[in-house]
């Protein structure tokens, strides 16, 4: 398995920058996965001299000569089987120009597509090498600050779909039901969360008591209410199944979001598939049951 890897200059300098905590909390889980890591020029330099991940690294470029670029095509699946690519850890700092550049976008819009995780914050880089862990059975490798994320209990999530997965977001929280009614509280938008919310209702849960609170609806402002909820640190998941194959009216909003995530690095992650999703929810059953008496 490989991954993408690269980070925005804020997270990558430093003795303590967020790409060291990350390689240090997660090299035993690295190694035990042998998951290969196509590094752009300044996250690859940064790790090489602190000599971490070594055995893992694979050079693919300074972004001025096309780094980034070249991990959009592999993502897509390259231009030969060995280069293709499963997932992209991106470090982002929402304040660096070069987030917005095309190609740190399509980084995320490939992934989207072929419902590979794209993970962009230290948070959730951290849950997703445990993620894979569990997933392969070797959720005996520890992986440094995990455990907190999975503490769904102090947790909020918001769960927000595009139109043409709103079904798709019924089927993942029905079939879920337990492991997200297990957060302290759920948010979302408008028409989601009628749908959630009804589905819920269906099921039994109390009919005083909404499953989700609902905020505006997307293209009235329902993403950039949650925005200010995760800037808060009042909101630690977001599940956000994307429809990437329509122009959106609310563009703006939805990338407000995407970026207040970035913000909230430390403490926030983000799903943006139903894929992804549903390989955290299925890792997160199997950490339940491995904790049972
Ligand atoms: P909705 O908003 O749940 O109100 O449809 C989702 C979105 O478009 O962001």
């Amino acid at each position: 398995m490989n991954f993408g890897l690269a980070a925005h200059r804020l997270h990558r300098l430093g003795p303590d920058s967020s790409l060291l905590q990350w390689a240090r909390a997660c090299e035993p889980g690295l190694r035990a996965l042998g998951l290969g890591l196509h590094a752009t020029g300044g996250a690859h330099a940064a790790l090489t001299q602190q000599q971490l991940l070594a055995s893992q690294l694979v050079a693919v470029g300074q972004g001025r000569d096309g780094g980034l670029m070249r991990l959009v095509s592999r993502l897509a699946g390259g231009l030969a089987p060995p280069d293709a690519l499963d997932g992209m850890f991106f470090l982002i700092d929402p304040v660096d120009p070069t987030s917005i550049y095309p190609e740190a976008q399509a980084l995320k819009r490939q992934c989207v597509i072929h419902g590979k995780p794209f993970v962009a914050t230290l948070a959730g880089a951290i849950e997703w090498v445990a993620v894979e862990l569990l997933d392969a059975g070797l959720d005996t490798v520890n992986v440094a600050g995990a455990a907190p994320l999975f503490a769904l209990e102090s947790q909020v999530v918001a769960l927000i779909a595009h139109d043409a997965l709103k079904e798709q977001m019924v089927a993942f929280a029905d079939q879920h039901f337990d492991t997200l009614s297990r957060f302290a509280g759920r948010v979302a938008t408008g028409t989601t969360g009628s749908r959630l919310n009804e589905m819920a209702w269906a099921r039994g849960w109390p009919a005083a008591q909404p499953w989700v609170t609902r905020y505006q609806s997307g293209p009235l402002g329902g993403d950039a209410q949650i925005a200010e909820l995760v800037l808060d640190r009042r909101c630690q998941k977001v599940i956000f199944f994307e429809d990437p194959h329509v122009a959106r009216q609310h563009e703006a909003d939805i990338q407000l979001l995407e970026r207040a995530v970035c913000s909230a690095h430390q403490a926030t992650t983000c799903f943006n598939t139903p894929a992804m999703a549903g390989r955290w929810a299925r890792a997160v059953a199997r950490l339940t049951q491995s904790r049972r008496p």
